[in-house]
This record gives C-alpha cells, structure tokens and sequence, in this order.
C-alpha cells in the first residue's frame, strides 16, 4: 500500500484528501505545521507527499527543498490559483507536480496514479544498456548509476517512445507533468547530464536543431 503524507493545515481540506485517499486505497497521515515536515516525513517515511505553501512554522517551498535535498520522495504542492504559485520555482525546488485549489480529490487522485506507475513499472534492456524502473538504476558497459528523479522519468520516456521527436515544450508537459512556461533550457540541462551517464551510448538521444531531441538506437 502507498502511503500519502498530507502537509495543509486547512484541516477540512486535509480531510476531504485523506478520506478520498483511504477510498482509493492509500495510507494517509496528515500534518498541519510546516515545522514538523522534515521529523515527520523521516519517521513515516511516505511513498509521496501533497504539501500546501502557506503552513505555519514553514513554508512548503522550504519543506521541498529540505526533502529534495534527502530524498527522491514525489512532492505534489498545493497551492491557491492567484497570488502563491510559482512553476518555476517549484521546478528549480525539486517539485513534481502541482495541485490548484479548489480542486477535486478525482484529479488529485489522477495525479498520484500516475506518479506512482512510473514507480511500479519495471525494467528495460536495450543493447547493453539496462534501466530499472524501480530504482532508478541505469547500468551501462562502464557504470552503474543512481539517477536524479527528472534523468530517470527522461528516461523511461525516451524508453517508451523511441524513433519520435520531441520539442522541448512537449518534454516538459509530458516529463516535468506539469505545464510549464519558463526555460526550456531545463531540458537541455537534464539531457546533458544524461548523455554523460550513457557513455559511449549518449548518441542514442540525439538533437535535432531547432526542433527538439529525438531517441533513437541507430
Ligand atoms: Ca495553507
């Protein structure tokens, strides 16, 4: 079973998530102040985490970055449509999605789902490299590394879409799951990164100017 940790101190709110998540399936634990976040997610060591911003004791964005900064734990924040939210901000913090409020337990639901099959899926070979899924392990002729969630779900995309090419804006909206309108040097950023860890099989992600970046075996 996953568990869900529940950072809002609006504790109706708080409520409605958790029961629409016990619903579901999920364990829930819920929290009202940002200062007992970091103590709270190392003993209950949740599968992913939905975080408000406004919190007392402190804020959600220094609670995201503290946990990024341990830790590969999903974070999806929560925020109020006008005045709080910032995605660029919440990329540069680590966080991997976001939630407006109002908004419906259904699409939060929708959201966890998918954050969660990225985790359950399994294990890919391809020539001689291997990824798994799982744990984020990229094994290739000359090394074995543990990659940063965003190299990892680049990955797996490029895994599962091998031969199409992608404009960068496409690679945010699919891989960063959320829509984003800042850099897409992030991309850029995130590949670079990844073609040093494949080695001698960083040509499989090829660019093709001015459009994007393609994977491609040959
Ligand atoms: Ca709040």
């Amino acid at each position: 079973m996953k568990k869900v940790l529940i950072i809002e101190d609006e504790i109706s709110i708080a409520n409605i998530i958790s029961n629409s998540l016990i619903e579901e399936g999920f364990l829930t634990t819920c929290i009202s102040r940002g200062d007992l976040a970091i103590d709270t997610f190392l003993k209950e060591k949740p599968d992913a985490i939905l975080l408000d911003i406004n919190l007392p004791g402190l804020n959600g964005w220094d609670i995201c970055k503290s946990i990024k900064q341990i830790s590969t734990v999903p974070i999806i924040m929560i925020t109020a449509r006008d005045n709080e939210f910032d995605e660029i901000k919440g990329l540069e913090l680590g966080a991997d999605d976001y939630i407006t409020k109002p908004f419906t337990p259904k699409l939060l639901i929708v959201k966890l789902k998918k954050i969660f099959k990225i985790e359950s899926s399994t294990f890919f070979k391809l020539n001689d490299i291997t990824f798994d899924f799982n744990t984020f392990t990229l094994t290739t002729p000359e090394s074995i590394f543990i990659l940063p969630r965003r190299e990892a779900q680049l990955l797996e995309f490029f895994f599962r879409n091998q031969n199409i090419i992608f404009s960068r804006e496409t690679l945010l909206n699919e891989v960063w799951g959320f829509e984003f309108f800042g850099d897409e040097r992030a991309v850029d950023t995130v590949i670079k990164r990844l073609r040093k860890k494949l080695g001698s099989f960083e040509t499989y992600i090829k660019s093709i100017r001015g459009v994007g970046y393609v994977f491609k075996t040959n």
